[in-house]
């Protein structure tokens, strides 16, 4: 049976006790909602495995409250991660250092490194702190499928499979974490996210993305460091196709490929005379309903969904880079 509850204090209290006795629990986060395990617990983490049907290759992220618990994670914080953790912490950036011996080899998929964040959420640095642990948490989703926003999208996937889910309303972003590799003084993005390459390049103008970012195509041959980048994510039950190009020609070709199944994923000013025609915002701010959007076409029977180009600018490129992988690098050019 898995509770949902409110995220009132002793609903944390209580929350907090099932991660220290090895159970399970989602909670809301700034970026998704994460699915919490006591992150030193090794017998705990393969629950979060289990519940998710996530290959075990595929390290978790440990969520902490204070910037202090980074060093018994961890054998070096560079001038880099030191810069870094101090600017975008609390917030949705996650940072890959070289591991200590406390971390069990499961949270980091056999690698040598450990994922770190300090979110920005209070429910869930409450819940952290409350549980006197680092809180190992991926996406709380079924592997595969569109990441949560909201509790229900979390209740529809794992209802039966973890002890409790506490509810914190949607999440402000709506996209999952910005991971960066500081191993080196020059940080390299793995996984673009809230914190963009913008903001880091302002600090960092060595900053780089990982090789497979920046790919148009997904590919076998390079193989990305954040091995979570390789697998297909987010997808929803219907086809999604991203259309880029003069924007009459993709007007025109959306009006003449549409059924009642197709939705379009449009942003605010460009519209479609068409029944399921849904606005992400603007480009740059449009990651927020992405997701949701997404499982909404799931339930509603659609087949087809057509989604605009994002501006790749800021948070549009995370925006771009989550609907290319559930477009399974399908880009129509027109
Ligand atoms: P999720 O928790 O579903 O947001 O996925 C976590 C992401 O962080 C995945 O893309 C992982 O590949 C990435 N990640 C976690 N730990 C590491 C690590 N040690 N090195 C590189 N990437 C990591
Ligand atoms: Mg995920």
């Amino acid at each position: 049976m898995t509770r949902l509850v409110t995220s009132e204090m002793k609903n944390l209290a209580s929350a907090a006790e099932i991660i220290n006795n090895g159970g399970l629990v989602a909670f809301p986060t700034e970026t998704v909602y994460g699915l919490g395990a006591d992150g030193l617990n090794e017998n705990a983490v393969k629950k979060i495995y289990e519940a998710k049907g996530r290959p075990s290759d595929n390290p978790l992220i440990l969520h902490i409250q204070d910037i202090s618990e980074v060093e018994p994670l961890t054998i070096e914080i560079n001038s880099t991660a030191k810069k870094l953790m101090d600017t975008f912490w609390p917030g949705p950036m996650t940072l890959v250092f070289k591991k200590s011996a406390i971390v069990p080899p499961v949270i980091s998929g056999g690698l040598d490194t450990v994922a770190i964040r300090l979110p920005e959420n209070k429910v869930a640095r409450e819940l952290i702190r409350l549980s006197k642990t680092p809180i190992a948490a991926p996406s709380a989703n079924t592997s595969g499928k569109p990441s949560p926003t909201k509790a229900s999208h979390v209740f529809e996937d794992l209802n039966g499979r973890i002890d409790m889910i506490i509810d914190g309303g949607s999440c402000d972003i709506g996209l999952e974490s910005t991971v960066i590799d500081v191993t080196t003084l020059s940080p390299v993005i793995l996984r673009p996210g809230g914190v963009t390459f913008e903001d880091i390049y302002k600090l960092f103008p060595d900053v780089s993305y990982d090789k497979h970012l920046t790919l148009d195509t997904i590919t076998d041959t390079v193989k990305p460091r954040s091995p979570g980048m390789k697998y297909k994510h987010y997808a929803p039950e219907g086809e999604l196709f991203i259309l880029e190009g003069n924007i009459e020609k993709v007007q025109k070709y959306i009006l003449e490929n549409s059924d009642e199944n197709t939705a379009v994923f449009t942003f605010d000013g460009i519209d479609f005379d068409l029944p399921y025609v849904r606005s992400l915002g603007t480009s740059i701010s449009g990651s927020k309903l992405f997701f949701d959007l997404l499982r909404e076409c799931d339930s509603n029977g659609i087949t087809k969904i057509f989604a605009l180009m994002p501006d790749k600018k800021g948070v549009g490129f995370a925006l771009y880079n989550r609907m290319f992988k559930a477009a399974g690098g399908r880009i129509i050019k027109l």
